[in-house]
């Protein structure tokens, strides 16, 4: 019989019961060498948490591989644990301001589960909370001197592992400081954790819902994370006139193929719920056995512009290293491609190079 306990260090935790240890998972899976192998002390390594909602998911094999950690994770060392140069654009501590329109609160560093490709490894985890009052009185001090920033995505971590009073602190602050931004509601929780979106989260929300729009950013990766309980966590925001978008992550052995893809897309739609990314895995250290390889994700593109609408196509995207932004992946960006490594031109014309997975280089 699965054996659930409380989860540690964290508010809203407190509530829920959930997966923080191997031992608990060889009760309920059989687990594989590596996966009974996997340090939790590692320099690239997340803490193992997985919610009880996706603890019933676990057998899972498309669930087992985004949330059972592997051996893998201390030894895969390709990339950084800052692919995206986040701290060089730090306009406050929690405020990364990396494009000139839009920036990114880190609003807490927890989640209801830890998802081991997690490209912001570096804050994730780390114990260092929900954003203080501090925090946010800095950054909405920062986003009314800033007119040009028009976007602001609220992530983390998971910013609805924040209590509703914290959530209401953050929405009120920013809406009072710039009233015309738009807030993006960036979480995996309507996934893992669907029945933290009570009435009363969503009343917070509704008291908060003035000047520019909402837009509820969700991440499911595979068809089977459509869960009614998860699409009822949805369909609270559709109710209070919030869009919903999707950002997938293409994963080696959880949805690089075609035909996942396709129905993860085709039913995400259904649900109301825009496709709008698939990005290509960051080069984070401690996730290369996660990571798809280019060329497979450019076959399995043409596949998807051929097979869906305009409407339920997502954006095939990359995230540059050191910092380059997103840019398509087309080959309009691919300059060259040699010795196993894609030299790839940014948005600025400049060039970043990505090495191709090891598998299929
Ligand atoms: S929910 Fe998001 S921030 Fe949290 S571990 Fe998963 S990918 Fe990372």
């Amino acid at each position: 019989m699965p054996q659930f306990v409380e989860a540690k260090s964290c508010k809203w935790y407190k509530h829920r019961v959930a997966i923080t240890d191997i031992s608990q998972l060889e009760t309920m899976i059989e687990l594989t060498e590596e996966e009974r192998a996997w340090k939790e002390d590692g320099p690239s390594t997340l803490p193992l948490l997985i919610s009880d909602h996706m603890a019933k998911l676990i057998a899972n094999p498309a669930i087992r591989r985004q949330f059972v950690p592997s051996s893998r994770e201390n030894t895969d060392d390709i990339g950084t644990l800052d692919p995206q140069e986040e701290k060089k654009h730090e306009g406050t501590e929690r405020l990364i301001h990396r494009y000139t329109n839009r920036a990114a609160f880190l609003t807490t560093d927890r989640c209801f589960s830890y998802c081991r490709h997690c490209f912001r490894r570096r804050f994730t985890g780390s114990m260092t909370g929900p954003a203080s009052d501090e925090d946010i009185r800095k950054a909405a001090e920062y986003l009314a001197k800033h007119t040009e920033i028009r976007e602001v995505l609220l992530t983390g971590g998971d910013l609805f592992t924040l209590s509703d009073e914290r959530l209401g602190k953050l929405l009120s602050s920013f809406k009072a400081a710039r009233p015309d931004i738009i807030l993006r509601l960036c979480t995996r929780a309507v996934a893992v954790q669907p029945d933290r979106f009570t009435e009363d989260l969503f009343n917070v929300i509704r008291e908060n819902q003035t000047g520019a729009p909402y837009y509820l950013m969700t991440q499911f990766n595979h068809p089977d994370e459509l869960t009614e309980e998860a699409m009822h966590a949805v369909e609270g925001f559709l109710s209070l006139g919030i869009p919903a978008m999707n950002q997938t992550v293409l994963l080696k052995g959880v949805n690089d193929d075609a035909e996942t893809l396709i129905k993860l897309c085709n039913d995400l739609l259904m649900h109301r719920i825009k496709p709008y990314y698939l990005f290509q895995g960051d080069l984070v250290k401690g996730t290369a056995h996660l990571r798809a390889s280019i060329r497979k994700g450019l076959e399995i593109d043409r596949i998807l512009r051929r097979e869906l609408s305009g409407l339920a196509l997502p954006q095939y995207t990359i995230d540059l290293p050191e910092g380059g932004g997103k840019v398509a992946l087309t080959d309009n960006h691919i300059i060259a491609f040699e010795n196993g490594i894609y030299a790839i031109e940014t948005p600025d014309g400049d060039i970043r190079h990505y090495p191709e997975s090891e598998s299929e280089a």
